[in-house]
């Protein structure tokens, strides 16, 4: 057979490897390249990581919200172990986190700014 021909799988007429109707019997050849039902489709596994990365800044997000409402919310006697709780639980989610690196570096990376900030508001109050 020729370079760039194939046989038509429904009237077995030799037609163009691109062809996507068969000018013989008019078959759709199309249906023939379907990916079968199960496999994973490469944007399904992407939109996965995407929601995997999306919950990570989720996590953060609430992290930062929470460490806000502490220090904002508490006298400074309790600010300090109540501070240092929330950076606990940072860590902790870190730890705990099972999606991808890149989420798990956005987490880590709030838990490094949060400490500074916890740091830095510790300084304020002697
Ligand atoms: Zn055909």
């Amino acid at each position: 057979m020729e370079a760039g021909k194939k046989s038509c799988p429904y009237c077995a007429e030799v037609i163009m490897t691109e062809a996507i109707l068969c000018k013989h019997c008019q078959s759709d050849l199309r249906q023939k390249i379907r990916i079968s039902p199960g496999w994973p489709r490469p944007s399904e596994r992407r939109s996965d990581l995407g929601s995997k990365i999306v919950a990570g800044i989720f996590i953060a997000i609430t992290l930062y919200v929470v460490f806000d409402f502490y220090v904002s919310n508490t006298s400074e006697n309790k600010e300090r172990t109540q501070a240092r709780e929330a950076a606990e639980r940072c860590r902790e989610e870190v730890d705990s986190y099972s999606g991808p690196e890149v989420g798990k570096n956005i987490v880590a990376d709030v838990c490094r700014k949060l400490e500074d900030e916890l740091r830095k508001s510790l300084s304020h109050s002697p």
